[in-house]
């Protein structure tokens, strides 16, 4: 199995990156939005393969699953749903490879306008970093026997190793929270965002309650 391995972030990745976390937005709640539906995505492409492939679901609810530590700092968001490869980590979180995400570079730097735009475009992935200093993705592919751990700070590297643990299939997306946004690891947070961004997602979302 290959190592650990550091990679730069492809140029306009970390461009992006460095605009989003040095716009200032009022409200960085869309980044919860963002990986819900990116969750909800997952879910939904591993019930399309299990037309033709029942075994891969393994019968299973296909679910999201939301952990808030208010001790620790840090949230979590699991799915059960299609994982990413070693390779897919690399190329869907390292690259550019959406035009969605490149136009939205584009209209951040031509109008620096963050806060107006954010409503207009899927902000996607990279969005986490707004709230997090540390972004994990952890993840296994359906029908894979690896997990692989990508994470990154967001100041224009990433590792790749591979996991120790992580989930039987699909992705858990663990977030350690900036100094000033802690709140992201309350509960009562999360209820609320979920409720008001998140209401009409196809696929059952569990929060679990962190202590208080
Ligand atoms: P978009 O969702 O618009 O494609 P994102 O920036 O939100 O763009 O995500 C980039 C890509 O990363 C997705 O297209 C998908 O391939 C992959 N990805 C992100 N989150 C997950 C996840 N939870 N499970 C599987 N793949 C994911
Ligand atoms: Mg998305």
């Amino acid at each position: 199995m290959s190592q650990a391995e550091t990679r730069a972030f492809e140029a306009d990745v970390a461009r992006l990156l460095h605009l989003m976390v040095h716009s200032v937005y009022s409200s960085p709640d869309v980044f919860l939005r963002e990986l819900i539906s990116n969750a909800a995505d997952a879910c939904e492409k591993l019930r399309q393969m299990a037309l033709t492939d029942p075994g891969l679901t393994g019968g299973d609810t296909l679910a999201i699953e939301i952990v808030p530590d208010p001790d620790a700092g840090r949230l979590t968001i699991s799915d059960n749903g299609v994982g990413m490869t070693r390779d897919e980590l690399i190329d869907h979180l390292g690259t550019m490879a959406r035009s969605g995400t490149e136009k939205f570079r584009q209209a951040l730097e031509e109008k620096d306008q963050g806060k107006a735009l954010i409503g207009q475009f899927g902000v996607g992935f990279y969005s986490a970093f707004m709230v997090a200093t540390e972004v994990s993705v952890v993840s296994r592919a359906a029908g894979s026997s690896e997990t692989w751990r990508w994470t990154s700070d967001g100041s224009g590297e990433f590792t790749i190793a591979p996991a120790e643990e992580g989930p039987e299939r699909g992705t858990r997306v663990e977030l350690t929270l900036r100094d000033d946004h802690k709140e992201y690891a309350q509960a009562a947070t999360i209820e609320r965002l979920v409720r008001h961004h998140s209401a009409h997602v196809p696929v059952p979302i569990k929060l679990l309650a962190g202590e208080e």
